[in-house]
């Protein structure tokens, strides 16, 4: 059965984030024929249309106003609501972000409609749409199949797979008019606080460090590593409150969410909450001098040492490789 598939579009500063375009893949998939739209909304998007025009969607509707620039949610919402009516859309895919979170129930509100949130997959069964989410803290998974007229879904960022490439035929750019609502709530400043600016939530490689890192002075290894990988640096709740860094970089149950390909952990015990954000990424180092440590439970490497001097030795090794000059790591 073909079904028509909104997917709102997730940005961070000017630019469409990685989750949107893994959205669409998993959209073109599920929609068996019908058609894939995604709204851009935001102030100054023609450059981002174009590339999303590019991205295997079959139009792209863009709201352009400078009242969209602060990233209110309750515009984006007037926008999705817009856009759902005008593609006729049976299902309305957001990215699990701190955007979509706040858009999303405000869509399943409007149109008194189901809303599945934080999903990892999303498969079509004998024609049924069949999400998966993670439950209890990720320490299981629930299927949810749609059925019905429509659904909100939010989408967590780096889980389905990597979208084809193309090169598809370019989608369709229209602007959607859009009565926007007066705002009631202002969004002031968006503090960015991740390193070298990647997005701790869509990074490939993150090396986390915990309370055995001992001060802010001691996280600089671990910016050097993850700098040297091409990666984010994360944090446990351990390191934050201890004031070590920002709580921005908080991985876990009541932080961020993350699944890259590497995660590094360094001087993190392994609580079951720091596990709740981070046992689903595709390779996890743990360095921790205590070889009881639980971390080496999920862990598939794991190196029972002092991490001031396992970390440096990896990051002059990463360089090395990347000279093409490395040999053992002593
Ligand atoms: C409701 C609730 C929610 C929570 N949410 C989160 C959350 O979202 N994220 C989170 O992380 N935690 C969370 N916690 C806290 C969690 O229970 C742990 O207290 C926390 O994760 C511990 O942080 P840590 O591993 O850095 O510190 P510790 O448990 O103190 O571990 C430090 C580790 O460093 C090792 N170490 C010390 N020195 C070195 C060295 N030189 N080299 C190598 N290893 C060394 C030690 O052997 C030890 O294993 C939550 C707790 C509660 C109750």
């Amino acid at each position: 059965m073909a079904r028509s598939i909104l997917v709102v579009a997730d940005m961070r500063g000017d630019e469409v984030r990685q989750v949107t375009f893994e959205t669409v893949g998993a959209a073109r998939q599920a929609a068996s024929g019908g058609k894939v739209s995604v709204l851009l909304a935001g102030y100054g998007v023609a450059a981002q249309a174009e590339r999303l025009a590019a991205s295997g969607a079959d139009e792209v509707l863009t709201v352009d106003h400078p009242e969209l620039a602060g990233r209110r949610s309750e515009l984006l919402a007037a926008c999705v609501e817009s856009a759902v009516r005008d593609t006729g859309a049976q299902i309305a895919m957001l990215a699990h972000s701190a955007v979509g979170r706040d858009v999303a129930p405000m869509i399943a509100a409007r149109f008194a409609a189901p809303q599945v949130s934080d999903i990892v997959a999303l498969a079509l069964e004998q024609d049924r749409l069949v999400c998966r989410r993670p439950v209890y803290a990720g320490k299981a998974f629930v299927r949810v199949v749609l059925e019905g007229d429509f659904f909100v879904v939010t989408v967590r960022p780096n889980n389905l797979p990597k979208p084809d490439a193309g090169p598809f035929a370019p989608a369709a750019v229209r602007a959607l008019a859009v009565q926007l609502p007066g705002a009631r709530l202002e969004l002031r400043e968006v503090l960015q606080k991740t390193s070298s600016g990647v997005d701790l939530t869509e990074a490939d490689v993150v090396v986390a460090g915990g309370r055995g890192v001992k001060s802010a002075d001691g996280f600089k290894p671990l910016y050097e590593l993850a700098e040297a990988l091409g990666g984010a640096v994360g944090a446990s709740r351990g390191a934050c409150d201890a004031g070590y860094c920002d709580y921005a970089l908080q991985i876990g149950q009541t932080g961020k969410v993350v699944t890259p390909d590497l995660y590094i952990a360094c001087g993190i015990s392994g609580a079951i909450q720091h596990l709740a954000g981070m046992s689903n990424a595709k390779v996890i180092v743990a360095i921790n001098k205590d070889p009881e440590a639980p971390i080496f439970n999920v862990a598939d490497y794991g190196i029972v040492g002092d991490l001031f001097e396992v970390v440096p030795a990896l990051t002059a090794h990463v360089k090395a490789l990347r000279q093409g000059s490395a040999g053992e790591i002593r």
